[in-house]
This record gives structure tokens, sequence and C-alpha cells, in this order.
């Protein structure tokens, strides 16, 4: 069985399952997160399948500098450039889908 049929954000990927996209190009997507922990919270997603943000950096530090400039494209456009940038990694830190992303959290002031 192929990844994109047991992972999530494969599917989404795939569109066999909707998302709000905000940016899309041939590696990486950006889509709003359905539980939003901020007034805007959007996950970078490379469309190719890495488990988290150490395999990426291994194995394609390009994609991983690439996402960190879309974040920065995403806050420019919606608070002047400030954000915070998140990659839960490992169970015990909170990783539920094991398909790399980055939370952008951005859109209103954060509480420290
Ligand atoms: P956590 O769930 O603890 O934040 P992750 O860092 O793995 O763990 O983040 C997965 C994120 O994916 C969560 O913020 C969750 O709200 C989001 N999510 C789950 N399903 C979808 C979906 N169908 N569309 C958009 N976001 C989703």
């Amino acid at each position: 069985m192929s990844e994109a049929n047991e992972c999530l954000f494969c599917k989404i990927i795939a569109g066999e399952i909707p998302s709000n996209t905000v940016y899309e190009d041939d590696s990486t997507i950006a889509f709003s997160d359905i539980h939003p922990k901020a007034k805007v919270h959007v996950l970078i997603v490379p469309k190719k399948h890495y488990a988290n943000v150490a395999e990426l950096a291994e194995q394609d530090s390009h994609e991983l500098s690439h996402m960190v400039g879309i974040a920065k494209s995403i806050a420019d456009k919606e608070f002047h450039g400030a954000y915070r940038l998140i990659f839960n990694t490992g169970e015990d830190a909170g990783q539920s889908v094991f398909h790399v992303h980055a939370h952008v959290l951005t859109g209103e002031v954060m509480a420290e």
C-alpha cells in the first residue's frame, strides 16, 4: 500500500480530502489548519512524504528552506511579517500527523 493510501496529508495533496489551500507550487502546499490555534493558522506541507522535520532536513534541506520562505510570505501578507513557526516532532512532542508540516501561527499579537 502506498503512503497516499494511509497518510492524511498525502490524501489532501492528492485532492482526495478537501482543504482550504492558501498556497501551492510543484513541491509544496499550504492550507488552513482545521482546528486553528491563532487567527491565522496555516500548515505548510511538502508534497513528498517525509515523517518529520529531522528526516526532511537530512534528505532535502532545500525544501526546508523553501517552507521557511513560504511562512514568511504568509506572515508578510497577514501580519506585517510576525509569526510563529512550529514543527512538532515525535508523538511525545505532540505530533499527530507523521507527514512533516510547519505550523504557521500569525494574524494577531501572540501571548507569551
Ligand atoms: P497536533 O494535532 O498535536 O497539532 P501535529 O503537529 O501533527 O499534531 O499537527 C497536525 C495538525 O493537522 C493539527 O493542528 C490538526 O488540527 C491538523 N489537521 C488534522 N486534520 C486536518 C485536515 N483535514 N485539514 C487541515 N488540518 C488538519
